[in-house]
């Protein structure tokens, strides 16, 4: 088996019993690249020098005897939303096609302190702001297991990458699916934590009360890994939680007997699609199975979240991104004459038409007059939204939902209708706007073989029973061992 198709752990036994070198892995994922890239598009930038010079210093490390973290050595690709410092990092937007970090994003930092060999920076929907991946100023993206279909948004170059082994792992950033969706889409295992549970220091900001950095790996045991490795609080972030870090790899335990899992009604209703639906019942049946108890639930105010989740990110966006203004770094306008024409000229340039429509979403619900019919409107919802999981969670341990109502979708199937495309989201949203964990593992393959996600979902900073849960129903299925037949 090649290098790049193993898993973290697999290389890791290897690299330890000194039977493979992090230059071989590397040189592996590269020859990957090489070979598959042109067709998939998963990466903006590569950092091929730098990370074969930290391949080196990972086997120099070995010949010395050293014993190292479980990933080091492991070449993992970034979402271009999360800052690299001296890499190129860019959110898929033209307003910061020059920008290079002077500094590492905490969960950088932490991946290095590991031994990590960083990849390269992946594509993703300009500022996160998607659900297919079509948005970036750059390129498309394509999904492994059919070119012809997206895969996902926004984080789709860090799930394709993953799928298509031109990285061992990844991470992404999710706000309202972005992990999660794009998982299900590619067929591999995406978790977001609980808000909170990672710090966003150096993470561009899309909406700051929604957004969360989390990892895509090719199954249950990498996604531990993972978070060990990026989770605990920071004082650089004021919204990371001074919770205990346990060791994630401990909860993956084979065994769910008498495990509570919730089938909220309104996740199974119109706008699902068949073979969606099928997977799922059949996945639940399996978790039944393995000795859970399925309790149906109920959890009313579902049908708002869309709505509530597209007030209140585009409101935060807007915020957030005033600070491109072309002053102190990113894309500046050059034909103008005056500061105003500077500012106007810079930002209609260098914002795509997604960013500009939350931008224009955003600053309309905040403003006067209209703040409390819509903002304050939606932030009341959104406690709503979170009592429903407060109250599930009183009755059952885990959630169990789709991830997403469909497979992969073509590329412009949803491009000029946004509504549509904001309904990719619907079961993921609600979990976002709780602030509590998720995780999509794969559950099935449609008839034209495209991935199926199914969606757990914990309360909050109960991350150890997620990965219990997905970690039994990965071993006790063998949907994760399918692959994409890419040439
Ligand atoms: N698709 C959603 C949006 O466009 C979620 C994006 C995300 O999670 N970053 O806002």
């Amino acid at each position: 088996m090649s290098l790049c198709s193993q898993t973290a752990h697999q290389l890791h036994t290897q690299l330890k019993n000194r039977n493979i070198t992090a230059t071989q892995i590397l040189s592996d994922v590269y020859d990957r690249i090489k070979q598959v890239e042109d067709q998939i598009g998963g990466y903006i930038t590569l950092a091929e020098e730098t990370a074969f010079e930290a391949a080196g210093i990972i086997d120099q490390r070995l010949q010395n005897g050293d014993d190292l973290p479980k990933l080091s050595g492991i070449p993992v690709a970034i979402k271009d939303v999360i800052c690299t410092k001296g890499i190129r990092t860019t959110c898929a937007s033209k307003i910061l096609a020059n920008f290079i970090p002077p500094y590492d994003a905490t969960v950088i930092e932490k991946l290095k302190k590991q031994g990590v060999i960083i990849v390269g920076k992946t594509n993703m929907d300009e500022f996160a702001m998607g659900s297919s991946t079509e948005n970036s100023a750059y390129q498309l993206t394509r999904n492994p297991w059919n070119t012809s279909t997206t895969p996902g948004g926004s984080s789709g170059g860090s799930a394709a990458v993953v799928s298509a082994d031109t990285a061992i792992l990844s991470l992404g950033s999710d706000t309202g699916g972005s992990i999660r969706q794009p998982a299900s889409f590619c067929g591999n295992v995406g978790l977001k934590p609980t808000y909170g549970r990672v710090s966003r220091f150096g993470l561009i900001a899309f909406a700051s009360s929604l957004d969360q950095i989390g990892p895509f790996t090719k199954d249950v045991r990498d996604s531990a890994l993972a978070m060990n490795a990026i989770c605990g609080y920071d004082p650089m972030d004021s919204t990371s939680a001074k919770f205990d870090v346990p060791d994630f790899e401990n909860s993956l335990i084979n065994d769910i007997e008498g495990l509570k899992i919730g089938l909220p009604d309104e996740y199974f209703l119109d706008g699902i699609s068949q073979e969606v639906e099928t997977s799922v019942r059949e996945a639940i049946s399996q978790l039944e199975h393995l000795g859970a108890t399925i309790h149906r639930i109920s959890m009313p105010h579902t049908e708002y979240a869309i709505a509530t989740y597209y007030i209140i990110a585009p409101a935060e966006a807007s915020a957030n991104l005033a600070r491109y203004d072309g002053v102190r770094f990113g894309y500046r306008a050059t034909e103008t004459n005056n500061l105003e024409s500077m500012y106007k000229l810079s930002r209609s340039q260098g914002f795509g038409p997604e960013v500009k429509r939350r931008i224009l979403l955003g600053t309309y619900s905040l403003s006067s007059g209209y703040y409390d019919a819509y903002y304050l409107k939606a932030q009341k919802v959104r406690t709503l939204i979170k009592k429903d999981f407060d109250e599930a969670f009183e009755a059952v341990d885990i959630i169990v939902t789709p991830t997403s109502p469909t497979a992969a979708f073509e590329f412009g199937a949803r491009t000029n209708d946004p509504l549509q495309m904001y309904l990719s989201d619907i079961f993921t949203a609600p979990s976002s706007l709780a602030g509590i964990p998720g995780i999509s593992v794969p559950c099935g393959i449609t008839k034209d073989r495209l991935p199926i996600g199914l969606q757990f979902l914990a309360p909050p900073f109960d991350e150890e029973t997620l990965l219990r849960v997905a970690y039994t129903f990965e071993q006790n299925t063998d949907h994760h061992r399918q692959k994409p037949q890419l040439n």
